[in-house]
């Protein structure tokens, strides 16, 4: 009978310190495994240090492993796209390469998968080597989403799960510029199953993540998934036009009765500094789709690629 094929996608980028460790965590994995077939596929997400170096280093070493090297740093989530275009496995196992997620939790995964689960997601019980404020704007972040979203996004699920060939087949199709892939595990949908697991600290290197990312990926969340930002905008809008219109009768009463009256100027300037700022965010969130809609309507390609293990290659089918 044939063995079925496990990818391991590994996006990184700047790496250096940490690929050979994870390559010898996983060597032991795939040598206690016999049952199945693997492959690694390694993502150069444009790493500015020795990452492709020893990504090769590897390669020739191991012919289990592969790498795809793309043609500058595109973030995390088009390296994993890019990842799930080139894999080929029966099932593919999503990792960090800074070890903060333990591969020896595959073979688990595996359990379930072989019972009959698309999406085996590892869930944080702890996060060790994280800052009580990364921990807190995370709860935060969570909540906020929720209560703007309707799909339902597993709380403190990183990127780190076995995926079914068809969930890679679903996600493969989904080709926005955008991606908030966390979201999209959810979208998809299929049989989804938990398991719990203690958060490493990095093994090391330094974590790419910054306020800015993390910023940028929350506002990418709500806006690929939601348009109640904008529905919210236009139910305040009525109901302080509703509020304006109430007020204006009664000034209009009051100076038929008693006369213009002059004094006002703060009771002027708050309504104005009140509805300019709301106007002026209203005016962003609009621009936030606005935004989104333009770059999508674009529909450029999501990377291009340098090379596949030895071959020099695009991704793009060139025709003549
Ligand atoms: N990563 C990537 N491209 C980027 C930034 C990060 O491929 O532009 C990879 C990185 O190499 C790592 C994973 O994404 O394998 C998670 O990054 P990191 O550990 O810095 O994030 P954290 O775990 O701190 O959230
Ligand atoms: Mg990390």
């Amino acid at each position: 009978m044939e063995k079925k094929l496990i990818t391991i996608l590994v996006p990184a980028y700047n790496e250096q310190e940490v690929l050979n460790m994870l390559y010898d965590r996983l060597k032991k994995l795939m040598d206690e495994n016999e049952k199945y077939d693997f492959e690694i596929l390694l993502v150069n997400d444009g790493s500015k240090d020795d990452t492709l170096k020893i990504m090769q280093e590897l390669r020739q070493k191991d012919k289990r492993v592969c790498y795809l090297n793309l043609s500058r740093n595109f973030g995390k989530e088009t390296a994993m796209i890019a990842g799930l275009d080139y894999c080929k496995g029966d099932a593919v196992v999503i990792i960090d390469a800074d070890l903060q997620d333990p591969p020896e939790l595959i073979p688990e995964m595996l359990k379930y998968w072989e019972e009959g689960y698309d999406d085996v997601y590892a869930k944080r019980k702890s996060r060790k080597g994280e800052t009580w404020l990364k921990k807190f704007t995370s709860t935060m972040y969570y909540k906020v989403l929720q209560a703007f979203t309707k799909i339902q996004i597993q709380k403190d699920t990183g990127d780190f799960r076995l995926l079914d060939r068809r969930c890679v087949e679903a996600l493969k199709s989904i080709r926005e510029s955008q991606r908030y892939t966390k979201g999209l595990f959810s979208w998809i949908g299929y049989n989804k199953k938990e398991i719990l697991y203690d958060r490493d600290p990095r093994a090391a290197g330094k974590t790419k993540w910054n306020y800015k990312k993390l910023v940028d990926l929350s506002i990418d969340g709500i806006t690929s998934f939601t348009t109640s930002p904008l529905r919210w905008s236009a139910i305040l809008g009525i109901i302080v036009s509703i509020v304006g219109f109430i007020y204006m009768i009664y000034i209009i009463i009051k100076t038929i009765i008693s006369g213009v009256e002059v004094p006002g100027y703060a009771s002027t300037m708050v309504v104005i500094l009140f509805l300019g700022g709301i106007q002026l965010v209203f005016l962003g969130v609009i621009g936030e789709y606005l935004g989104r809609a333009f770059y999508e309507t674009k529909g450029r390609p999501l990377y291009f690629v340098d090379r596949y293990n030895e071959e020099k290659e695009t991704n793009l089918k060139v025709k003549k």
